[in-house]
């Protein structure tokens, strides 16, 4: 037992780094292993719309539910997905789910428009050349017309790969779908390129929201994001709304979108059938 020579090897590591491996392919295997097992579970925010106050839609947010250790963050998971490439697959059974799930509630609930739907999509995701076919074959099997899905893609990767970028986007638009910077603010993207793309709403960071009202100079940072993209023609979706003085802060600066805790956490789909119920969502009423 003491003589193997696996064991040698590792005396380069120190103990801590051992565990970090350890850890990594613990939860490589057990990423597996959960798409295997149907692990995997959508959680729904609402997005309301600011001038009506009502739901217009939702963000789908992924959670592990694990056997033993019990319902897991994204953040726990989504950077190992993605270095494994895991996150591909975990992506389409998302989208799949997202779109099952709100053609079910647009037959349930009928609104004009109809309720859409928001998925996140990972660089490594994007990076698929055969994203947009299956993509189109998704909305094909849920009977859900792309114009009710919006997926939302993060600054640096519309800069990094603009070339294959492109093509994607241009795809995406085809099938009616709108793509929508998601985080906006903490990249480095001009907005007057993201202007050229086509990109029609931004989804303002939740560190700029919950940084609104702290000091004149954030409250302004926040109002010159507002104009530059209303100048542009783009909508804006406020993310992380805690509070009701960020909210009439946002009204003032004419948002046109708001999600955040305020309004709702994201929850499993019978709870967020449920706020479908309500005729309106009432913020602040806790
Ligand atoms: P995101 O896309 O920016 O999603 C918004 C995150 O902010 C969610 O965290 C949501 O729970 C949280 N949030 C919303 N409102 C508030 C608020 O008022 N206060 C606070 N403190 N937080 C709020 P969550 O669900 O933990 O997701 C974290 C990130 O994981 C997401 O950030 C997204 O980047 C990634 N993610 C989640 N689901 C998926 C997925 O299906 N695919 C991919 N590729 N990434 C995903
Ligand atoms: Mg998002
Ligand atoms: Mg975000
Ligand atoms: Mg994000």
């Amino acid at each position: 037992r003491s003589k193997g020579k696996g064991l040698g090897r590792y005396e380069i590591f120190d103990s801590s780094m051992l565990d970090h491996v350890m850890t990594r392919l613990e939860l490589e295997t057990d990423l597996r292993k959960a798409l295997n097992f149907q692990e995997f579970i959508v959680h729904y925010q609402p997005i309301l719309e600011m001038k009506t106050q009502r739901i217009i839609g939702f963000e789908a947010l992924v959670r592990w539910q694990h056997p033993t250790k019990g319902l897991i963050m994204p953040a726990e998971f989504i950077s190992v997905a993605e270095e494994t490439g895991l996150i591909v697959p975990i992506g389409y059974w998302v989208l799949d789910e997202a779109c099952r799930q709100i053609h079910t509630w647009q037959a349930q609930f009928p609104a004009s428009p109809p309720l859409s739907i928001n998925v996140n999509l990972s660089p490594r995701q994007c990076a698929q050349p055969d994203l947009v076919w299956n993509i189109s074959k998704i909305l094909k099997k849920n009977e859900l017309d792309g114009r009710h899905l919006k997926l939302e893609l993060t600054e640096s990767l519309i800069i990094d790969e603009s070339g294959s970028a492109k093509t994607m986007l241009a795809g995406l638009r085809d099938l009616g779908i709108q793509v929508q910077i998601d985080d906006f603010g903490t990249g480095y993207s001009s907005l007057s390129y993201l202007h050229t793309l086509p990109i029609d709403t931004l989804k303002i960071d939740r560190s700029f929201i919950s940084r609104l009202g702290t000091s004149a100079n954030n409250t302004e940072i926040v109002q010159t994001m507002f104009s530059l993209a209303h100048n542009l023609g783009m909508k804006v979706i406020a993310e992380g709304v805690e509070t009701n003085e960020q909210l009439s802060s946002l009204q003032t600066m004419q948002c046109d979108f708001v999600q955040g805790f305020l309004f709702a956490k994201p929850v499993n789909s019978l709870e967020a059938g449920a706020l479908l119920n309500k005729p309106h969502a009432q913020p602040g009423s806790e």
